[in-house]
């Protein structure tokens, strides 16, 4: 768990210097490079704590589930920010309504930081 994503439910290991992190910022935190893009991302579920891989040029719904437990791992990021003023337990409804009140205001939707990672890999 890292200070950017508070509920993230993977590790994602950078291509460039072969080490694991909890989201793209906390990379950018340590390191001197950019983060490299690859198209195969190793991933580590937090919750089995076993490694997968996926292929990013063909990524499905279904591969946002980890293959050895089944743990959903690619959902809204939970930031510091979105964290004030929700209390419930569900936060993937939570997510949802946070993103709906900001979509009906036309306001600016916070693009959860793994989804953010994900699309930079499919350019
Ligand atoms: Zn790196
Ligand atoms: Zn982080
Ligand atoms: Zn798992």
């Amino acid at each position: 768990m890292c200070k950017h994503i508070l509920n993230a439910q993977a590790s994602i290991r950078a291509p460039c210097c072969k080490k694991w992190f909890d989201c793209p910022e906390c990379h950018a935190e340590v390191s001197d490079h950019s983060l490299a893009k690859t198209t195969e991302m190793s991933f580590m579920c937090k919750k089995c704590r076993k490694a997968f891989r996926k292929d990013m040029s063909k990524y499905e719904e279904a591969d946002e589930y980890c293959p050895h437990c089944d743990n959903h791992y690619v959902i809204e990021a939970k930031t510091p920010n979105a964290m004030l003023g929700v209390e419930s337990e569900d936060t993937r409804v939570d997510n949802r309504a946070i993103k709906d009140e900001r979509m009906k205001h036309g306001g600016k939707v916070d693009t959860a930081e793994l989804d953010e990672w994900l699309e930079q890999l499919e350019e």
